[in-house]
């Protein structure tokens, strides 16, 4: 029988919950267990794809095109395993599919309400997994914070699933502040957040404290005594240098085995060796390789967010860690470029440049000015999606004599649209249907042998994930070849240029694709590889 674990979080959000359910994750599976995960995000949105990625950090694309929350993606990475979109269950989904229920006279005539009809969908959308998979865990997040209005109905639907015999185990994920002028860590706040979840009519069995140092003794007394569990199930999760070093600092305090213990299951296998290995060999790590992510979403009010980035930022890691490199990763706002154009040659002490993903029109000239530089300094570039179209709208522009060549999502009345729709995308964007209705999700590909990329993917048959609605325009792929560009690989059709290179330069790549999505800490992407391999080169 398949067991829950439902992680909670409770203080403040931000807390680092989705890295705390794939620790957990990770190590019940280094022990033999088979493991996915489920993510609720209670907003009403249906998923993620249409919200900017400053809201609440990247968008996920999963091989089956679900627009996800950035934690399935740090499930993903931990976990080695791919995710489909239904392991995403989001308001928006459970209210409209319980309407269209209604609508279509499901109910049979009851009053529906929001218990039990909407947490009866809840449930079902928790328990799917089970019923497609032999799945020994499935660990389900449940996003933002207890208290929040938004989420009572999917507490109170997992509070019902233990009520009805599913086998759970409840974890709440809080924060412990360390107040300098008091010089002393506060339980208070959670305290708090564990009454507010007993009203709720949970009691959770493992309380996972966030905190800037360890949980002394003191603290874990008063925890287990205020918020009703046993000293040694409250679990210290201070601050740690790798967040894959989590997992291990979880079974330090044998959190897998307590665990086991409350479902009346043992350890299975202990498959450890390889993971400790991992996090000794990147913490002995000296040498560094700086690599610049020139991008536009950093900015919330007055602080800066690396989140809307994080799957590039965890792939530049696993690369420079499998090339025994420490990943120094520095980010260029490239608005700075268009008000100061000669600060382009800060680029020089960087040893490789990425211009990730993006929409919308600002930034781009900062981002064109970029890619330039590195195409005529010989600094390694890697271009995703939008870095590989700005990549060939600039050697456009500067190498093929097409003055003023745009994409026409930034320019509609370029005189040379080497970027432009999709052809099946004119009457989506007509309608205004924005939601889900990119080209998503895993597409394959076929590379061209000799090539650089070639030579990194070491096959002809790729597949990579997808997310975008413009591409090289076919109408101008022979002149930009007649002028150097090599695509080094296309869409099984041979219609979509999905690879691009320069040849004569030590690394210029571009994809259309975002290969960083399937990037894992021990089996690094190809792409990201190779631009590490030619910055190591650049030092
Ligand atoms: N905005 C571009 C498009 O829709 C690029 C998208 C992306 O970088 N993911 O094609």
């Amino acid at each position: 029988m398949v067991n829950y674990i439902i992680v909670t979080g409770g203080v403040i959000s931000g807390l680092g919950k989705g890295i705390t359910t794939a620790s957990i994750g990770k190590i019940l599976q280094l022990h033999g267990y088979n493991v996915t995960a489920i993510k609720i995000d209670p907003y009403m949105n249906f998923d993620a794809g249409t919200l900017r990625p400053t809201e609440h950090g990247e968008v996920w694309v999963t091989e089956d095109g679900g627009e996800i929350d950035q934690d399935l993606g740090h499930y993903e990475r931990f976990l080695d395993i791919n995710i489909p979109k239904s392991h995403n269950i989001t308001t928006g989904q459970v209210y409209s599919a319980v309407i269209e229920k209604e609508r279509k006279g499901k109910y049979l005539g009851k009053t529906v309400q929001p218990i039990p009809h909407v947490t009866d969908e809840i449930k079902e959308r928790i328990r799917l997994p089970a019923s497609q998979h032999n799945w020994d865990f499935i660990l389900v997040e449940i996003g933002g914070t207890v208290g929040d209005y938004e989420n009572v109905l999917f507490l109170e639907a997992v509070r019902q699933m233990k009520h009805e015999g599913d086998k759970v185990v409840f974890v709440h994920v809080t924060y412990v502040p360390m107040l300098d002028a008091l010089g002393e860590a506060k339980t208070k706040p959670t305290q708090h957040s564990v009454k507010q979840l007993r009203e709720i009519g949970i009691m959770p069995d493992f309380i996972i404290t966030r905190s800037e140092k360890t949980l002394d003794n003191v603290r874990r007394e008063k925890i287990a005594m205020f918020c009703n569990v046993s000293q040694d199930d409250v679990i210290s999760n201070e601050d740690v240098d790798n967040i894959y070093a989590v997992s291990l600092l979880f079974e330090k305090q044998d959190l897998c085995r307590k665990i086991l213990k409350k479902l009346n299951l043992r350890k299975d296998k202990d498959n450890l060796k390889e993971w400790e290995n991992f996090i000794k060999k990147i913490n002995r790590l000296q040498n560094t390789v700086k690599i610049g992510i020139v991008g536009k979403y950093f900015d919330i009010g007055a602080s800066q967010l690396s989140d809307s980035y994080i799957s590039v930022i965890e792939a530049v890691k696993h690369a420079a860690w499998n090339n025994n490199l420490k990943p120094d990763i520095k980010w260029i706002d490239s608005k700075v470029f268009e008000i100061e154009p000669t600060k382009v040659k800060t680029l020089d002490k960087l040893d490789g440049i990425i211009v990730p993903g993006g929409f919308g029109l600002s930034g781009i000239d900062g981002k064109i000015a970029t890619i330039r530089y590195c195409r005529e300094k010989n600094i390694p570039y890697l271009g995703l999606c939008l870095g590989m179209q700005l990549a060939v709208v600039e050697y456009a522009r500067n190498a093929c004599g097409m003055a003023d060549a745009h994409s026409t999502e930034v320019d509609k009345k370029t005189p040379y649209p080497v970027i432009d729709f999709i052809p099946e995308q004119v009457k989506i964007l007509q309608d205004s249907r924005y939601g889900a209705t990119m080209r998503l999700g895993a597409y394959p590909a076929v590379l061209k042998k000799g090539t650089i990329i070639y030579s990194l993917y070491k096959e002809t048959n790729v597949s990579e994930r997808h997310r975008h609605r413009y591409e090289v325009n076919p109408q101008f792929v022979e002149k930009l070849e007649s002028c150097g560009i090599v695509f080094s690989g296309r869409s099984p059709d041979g219609i979509l240029m999905e690879f691009m290179e320069l040849p004569n330069h030590p690394y210029f790549v571009g994809t259309q694709a975002h290969p960083e999505f399937k990037s894992r800490p021990l089996r690094p992407a190809p792409l990201f590889d190779g631009l590490i391999q030619a910055a190591k080169k650049r030092k």
